[in-house]
């Protein structure tokens, strides 16, 4: 159910992905999560299946619990190989963003997404999109980009080329963006999970490589957050945990390890909305989790120079770690009534 993409979008996309083969770059945003990565690579392996030659290019690098996909599609790491990303982004004819609304969320390629010469493609479900492809598939009535993408290949008919290898990355997408299938979700999220599942993917594998995938240090630093991190004020119906550099140098952090921690707060009675300040080098990254109408986005883009979904959103401070999560705390008496107010 494509709502707000014209069949004139769907004839160009088509005109444009399914008939000459072409070389093709797909982009996920900046610190790629499941649905990026899964969006770009179950993508790919249909396009490639077709006949296109397809490379998927990422800002930074993304965590190993997502880097166990049978997709046989080469992603190429912008931040570890320039000159590799360059030459692709000069062969290719045509490009695809996908899970991102505006060029700035892919990073350091936003100037390169902006200065491409050639036909754009966005595949989103993020509100509020800027107008930076000349084709754009925005559609924020879907769980995931995944979902999404399922979806628009039906509609052009490049489903024919929908294998296993496929079908895996995409409903990997919907399973981490869902939360395990716990938010966001709708009929046609299970109409979609339900023809992936044609293609005999093994779901159990997939929950494992995802989910039970972390190191004893991931848990310890899980658990020293929870245990000595997270601050609930039951007040403002909100909680926070924060984590400086240091903590996360002293539980040896690898990329990714983080990832969840901030939905932990919602799983506590009557919160209905969480924040995790992560200190990084030179800014503190935000993340920001809420149930119900609470607008997490809204609160992020208003201060903390951010965005996303109602219920998901991230952004980033300038101001030191300690005076972020005062920034947090002091903020929180403005927002008391809409978050007493908050219904799920
Ligand atoms: P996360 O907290 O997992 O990093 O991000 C949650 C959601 O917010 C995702 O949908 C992501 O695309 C969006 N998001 C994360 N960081 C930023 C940011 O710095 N700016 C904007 N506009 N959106 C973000
Ligand atoms: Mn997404």
């Amino acid at each position: 159910m494509l709502k707000n993409t014209d069949i004139e979008i769907i004839t160009s996309i088509k005109t444009l992905l399914a008939t000459s083969k072409k070389k093709l770059v797909i982009i996920p945003h900046e610190n790629p999560d499941g649905d990026a990565i899964g969006s770009a690579l179950g993508l790919g392996q249909v396009l490639a299946d077709f006949g296109h030659e397809v490379k998927v290019l990422s800002a930074n690098d993304y965590p190993v619990f997502l880097k166990w996909f049978s997709s046989d599609v080469p992603v190429i790491i912008y931040d570890k190989d320039k000159k590799k990303a360059k030459s692709w982004l000069n062969q290719a004819d045509a490009m695809i963003c996908v899970d991102f609304n505006e060029a700035k969320r892919a990073g350091k390629l936003e100037k390169k997404i902006l200065e491409f010469g050639h036909k754009k493609v966005l595949i989103d479900h993020h509100p509020y999109p800027t107008q930076f492809c000349d084709f754009m598939v925005s559609e924020t009535s879907y769980s995931s980009t995944a979902e999404l993408v399922f979806d628009v290949l039906e509609a052009t008919g490049l489903n024919e080329n929908l294998s296993q290898k496929a079908a895996e990355a995409l409903y990997t997408g919907i399973l981490t963006d869902t939360g395990g299938f716990s938010h966001n979700i709708s009929k046609n999220t299970f109409k979609v999970v339900s023809g992936l599942l044609n293609y005999e993917i093994n779901t159990d594998k997939i929950q494992s490589s995802v989910f039970h995938n972390y190191s004893a240090d991931r848990m310890k630093l899980l658990g020293y957050c929870l245990n000595e991190k997270m601050q609930v004020f039951p007040e403002y119906r909100a909680a926070v945990i924060s984590i400086s550099k240091e903590e996360l140098k002293r539980f040896n952090f690898q990329p990714g390890d983080t990832e969840g921690f901030v939905n932990y707060p919602l799983s506590i009675k009557n919160i209905v909305f969480s924040a995790l300040f992560i200190e990084k080098d030179g800014y503190v990254k935000a993340s920001f989790r809420s149930k119900g109408n609470f607008p997490a986005n809204k609160f992020s883009s208003s201060h903390f120079n951010g965005g996303g979904h109602l219920n998901a959103a991230g952004g980033e401070s300038e101001l030191n770690f300690e005076k972020t999560l005062l920034k947090f705390t002091q903020l929180l008496p403005e927002y008391k009534h809409q978050l007493l107010e908050t219904t799920i």
